[in-house]
């Protein structure tokens, strides 16, 4: 067997903290011998005990025998000094993310261990090419990035620089297949993929907070009801901390020369500086008290229009047919007469794509004071968006509310805006993953899979596209470039060249 083909039986995994720990039990669960060894020399029996813990759970669930709980926790070898770890097939780094921790690390590993040892670093978004700086054997070194918590995530991603070797890589992806989860290969670069796309998962939700556009509560509520995410942006970063978030979504900005579509807001910063970081303080995006959420903006305008009555009749215009065959249906199911034409004082209700009331109502030339916008592309049936213009009259705003939940669906108004809350926070993720699609970063497949298995997204960012049509990603994306003349909403030369022929955004170049 050639060195590259070697398989591996033996694993090294330096820094045992949260991330080593659940490393190591999976990877002795598979079967493999596991050298666990941490700076601090109390931290591998630590972490050994913490993994006896996770396995009894198991077997009190009955998804593990007594006889493998035993067997996996004497695969588990704690050690004490690095050294012991040279012998090992593969060395997985999971030490603290400092870069010069982790380059003295490589460079000691690279010096001791088998040419055939491959070493892998678990790294969040420290580019793998920058940790290898100091070691000779660049081939043989590559990033392997579990996600937390280890024994419940499927995805890893694999990461390859400009000369890990082939072999190496094929070994990687072999044995994390051997270990259980599905692995992804990515391009060595900053964030990775799963850390680079879910960047515009957060920065769109803060844009729209930016502009007033919602509250942290009602932009949550759509993207989750509208949008089917399993949560919104703010209560994923009050939970992992803002302290966490803030710092690698300021670095990815920065590594990236300043790319506008990874940009922040100063309002984020101002809350960090503040010391609000999220659950663990009390406080963030929302309040809380015993790990309850308090004091969640309240939603005024809901409020404000919950007493009115239906329209007598109303106009109705939409971008699509599909969308003005849904709100035909719904005037109708409501008795409301249907106008041929905009009537003085009557309400006109319209379905734009991308856009903003105020931009469909000067195409129109239709009275601002009269009308509403609403979604018809997300959540028609699970939870309804609606905007208006500026200085639009209570009355027909309060009878578009009674009308758009007349059928029992919920509703929230929001402020004027582009592609209201869902159109554009979708359209942004895809137009960022044609972007990583365009710059080779993974193929169609990695970054649909990673962001589902590594993010939780309740479809890939390219396949939520499809869903839509690329032709109407790159409407929306269009629409909002426009409207804010700002590069952040650029169209990514891939959506461009797929949304204008119709293709799907997985076609290849
Ligand atoms: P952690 O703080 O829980 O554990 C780090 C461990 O490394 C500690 O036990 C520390 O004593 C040890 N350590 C520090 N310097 C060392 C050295 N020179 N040699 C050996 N051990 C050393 O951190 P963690 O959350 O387990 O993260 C570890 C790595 O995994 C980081 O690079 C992190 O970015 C990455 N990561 C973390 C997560 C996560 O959600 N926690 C997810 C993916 C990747």
């Amino acid at each position: 067997m050639s060195e590259l083909n070697a398989q591996i039986q033996s694993v090294g995994v330096v820094g045992a903290g949260t991330m080593g720990r659940g490393i190591a039990q999976v990877c002795a669960q598979a079967g493999f011998q596991v050298s666990l060894f941490d700076a601090l020399p109390q931290v591998p029996e630590q972490s050994k005990a913490a993994i006896q813990k996770a396995l009894l759970k198991l077997i009190e669930k009955g998804k593990l025998s007594e006889t493998d709980c035993k067997a996996t926790l004497d695969r588990i070898n704690p050690r004490q000094s690095l050294e012991d770890l040279f012998h090992c097939d593969l060395v997985i780094e999971a030490a603290i993310e400092d870069l010069e921790v982790k380059r003295e690390l490589f460079k000691r590993l690279d010096e001791a261990c088998a040419i055939s040892t491959i070493l892998a670093s678990n790294t969040s978004a420290i580019p793998i090419s920058s940790i290898a700086a100091r070691t000779e054997h660049r081939h043989r070194i590559a990033g392997l990035h579990f996600m937390n918590p280890v024994p419940l995530m499927k995805l890893v991603e694999v990461i390859q620089t400009p000369v890990t070797s082939d072999g190496v890589i094929e070994r990687l992806l072999g044995f994390s297949k051997a270990i259980g989860k599905t692995p992804i290969l990515v391009k060595d670069g900053p964030g990775f993929l799963v850390g680079n796309c879910a960047r515009a998962f957060y920065t769109e939700a803060l844009r729209l907070l930016k502009e007033c556009i919602a509250s942290p509560a009602v932009i949550d509520r759509i993207i989750r009801e509208a949008g089917g995410y399993r949560m919104g942006p703010f209560e994923v970063i009050d939970l992992v901390g803002l302290d966490v978030n803030y710092p690698s979504s300021k670095a990815l900005f920065e590594d990236s020369f300043f790319e506008p579509r990874y940009q922040l807001t100063s309002g984020y910063k101002l809350l960090v500086e503040a010391g609000f970081l999220g659950r663990k303080t009390g406080m963030g995006f929302y309040r809380y008290q015993e790990g309850q959420t308090v004091g969640q903006a309240v939603e005024t305008h809901e409020q404000a229009a919950s007493s009115a009555s239906l329209p007598k009749s109303a106009w109705l215009w939409a971008e699509k047919s599909a969308g003005l065959e849904m709100l035909t249906s719904l005037a109708k199911k409501a008795g409301v007469v249907v106008l041929k034409e905009p009537s003085p004082g009557a309400l006109c209700l319209v379905a734009p794509i991308g856009r903003d009331t105020v931009s469909v109502v000067k195409q129109l030339g239709i009275d601002p004071g009269n009308t509403v916008a609403v979604d018809t592309l997300y959540g028609w049936s699970s939870h309804r968006t609606y905007m208006a213009c500026p200085g639009v009259r209570p009355e027909p705003l309060a009878c578009a509310k009674s009308l758009l939940q007349s059928d029992g669906v919920a509703a929230s108004q929001i402020n004027d805006s582009p592609g209201f809350i869902m159109q554009r926070f979708q359209a942004v993720i895809t137009n960022l993953a044609c972007d990583l699609m365009q710059q080779g970063l993974a193929s169609a497949d990695a970054l649909n899979q990673g962001m589902k298995l590594g993010f939780n997204f309740p479809q890939g960012p390219l396949e939520a596209g499809d869903a839509l049509g690329s032709e109407t990603v790159l409407t929306i994306i269009q629409a909002l470039y426009s409207f804010y003349e700002e590069d952040r909403y650029r169209p990514s030369p891939w959506l461009k060249r797929r949304g204008r022929l119709g293709l799907s955004l997985t076609t290849p170049d």
